[in-house]
């Protein structure tokens, strides 16, 4: 007898779609079975007519905690995740107080978050300027993954010159450990922010975007890929916004260069039209490009280029993302987490009528194998942890402040349709969210993930 038979799904894997039963048992899957096979399980799910994912990774959250719990918390992220239909998330080590930087902040972290997740999730380590005698500690703690920033990022989490980029990569190379880098080239940023912002164009939203202009992200982006050749370290390229930074990443991989790299939806699916249209909400660097740009891009995903897609939810208070701040006194980062799977299906199935397979890749399989994880999640295989995502293709939804599960209530995607959305997340073998709702008895039932090798 299973716990759990999920009935005449089709089973979206990166290479094709299978029609097949899924069961699990104590957590795992433990068979895939004939559609509407005979086998018995204490609860079975009709999933006919439904995609069925192997769990979605979201390898690129903020969610806050601890320190910022007024703008999100590790509870309200993760229902909210859970709710769009994300089974594992990996957290960023900023935006936190204290940042996420050593041995210390690391137990504080996980002794606050582990009673709230409702999903499982991996940590990210920070990079900072005074932290790399820490950074392998950090690494024996279990995190996934290091992140630093190559620009300004405020007094908690301190930019990295490109010093402390390569002495992190040579301290990190004997274990397979990867570093990921926001990409933006610190001179450039702080000249030309101080400039624009005294007396710029007259517009301050054009301002805003020519600060953060590609070139500032191209030359940083260069720059950690020369320090992956100087010392063979692994690098990941954070939040790709640019085909011309994707091109450095295609390169480097070509030269076989341990450089891996994903982007976010808000990339695919938007232009700077939108931060001309919403100004604060739509705010975050690196910032939407054009039409151009925005087309190149879904080149480069397609092509593998860019390994993963990871939503980059960087929520606020409601009234930190206010108009009435102006464009560089609103906080950047957008509010993204719930809608991740629901976009990215409506972009990739509807819009561009491509394959969910993509997703499957992007969001499943490539996160698992980079960040360590590929023993418990990304696949459908016996024996790995029995989560998987129902998700109608025809499910419409529109993004509402009233739809959203998370603390803040502004969202560059308010007033966005699309039709695709979970209809049931379900992390080893037990449903955390069905129809959009959230299962109140799951925060605590999402568990730490420490990557079994890098
Ligand atoms: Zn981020």
């Amino acid at each position: 007898m299973y716990d759990l038979i999920i009935r005449k799904g089709k089973l979206v894997k990166p290479d094709g779609i299978l029609e097949a039963d899924i069961a699990i048992k104590d957590g795992k899957y433990a068979a895939f079975l004939a559609p509407g096979s005979a086998a018995e399980a204490k609860e079975v799910v009709d999933a006919e007519g439904c995609c069925v994912f192997p769990g979605i990774i979201d390898c690129h959250a903020h969610l806050n905690e601890p320190g910022f719990e007024y703008r999100e918390d590790f509870a309200t992220g993760t229902r909210a995740a859970a709710a769009g239909g994300t089974t594992t998330l990996m957290d960023m080590p900023l935006n936190n107080d204290p940042p996420l930087t050593n041995r210390a902040a690391f137990e504080l972290k996980l002794s606050r978050i582990q009673k709230k997740a409702a999903v499982d999730y991996a940590l990210w380590g920070g990079i900072i300027d005074d932290n790399t005698d820490e950074l392998v500690d950090l690494k024996e703690c279990g995190v996934a993954a290091f992140k630093g920033f190559t620009c300004p990022n405020g007094d908690l989490f301190p930019a990295v010159n490109l010093g402390h980029v390569r002495r992190a990569l040579e301290l990190l190379k004997p274990y397979g450990a990867l570093c990921g880098f926001h990409c933006e080239e610190y001179g450039q940023i702080l000249e030309r922010e101080r400039r624009l912002k005294a007396g710029g164009s007259g517009d301050p939203i054009r301002d805003f975007l020519d600060v953060h202009d590609l070139w500032a992200e191209y030359v940083a982006t260069q720059n950690v890929i020369d320090m992956a050749r100087a010392t063979g370290g692994r690098v990941h390229i954070c939040h790709v916004s640019h085909p011309k930074v994707a091109q450095l990443v295609r390169e480097a991989k070509a030269e076989g260069l341990p450089v891996t790299a994903e982007t976010c939806p808000h990339y695919l699916a938007f232009t700077e039209k939108i931060v001309f249209e919403k100004g604060a909400p739509a705010k975050c660097t690196p910032p939407m490009r054009d039409e151009a740009a925005k087309e190149g891009l879904w080149e480069y995903v397609l092509d593998g280029t860019l390994d993963c897609i990871g939503s980059d939810h960087s929520p606020a208070a409601d009234g930190e993302k206010d108009n009435a701040l102006g464009i560089w006194e609103a906080w950047g980062g957008l509010n993204t987490i719930q809608y991740f799977l629901p976009l990215m299906f409506d972009l990739v199935v509807h819009q561009r009528k491509l394959s969910p397979c993509l997703i499957a890749r992007t969001m499943g399989e490539m996160p698992a194998k980079i960040f360590g994880l590929r023993d418990r999640k990304g696949a459908f295989e016996i024996g790995l942890d029995g989560d998987a995502v129902v998700l109608d293709p025809q499910k419409a939804w529109t993004v509402t402040r009233e739809s959203l599960l998370t603390k803040g209530h502004i969202s560059i995607l308010e007033g966005i349709s699309g039709k695709g959305a979970a209809v049931r997340t379900i992390v080893r073998g037990r449903t955390v969210a069905q129809d959009g709702a959230f299962e109140e008895d799951a925060f605590g039932y999402g568990s730490f993930l420490r990557p079994a090798q890098y």
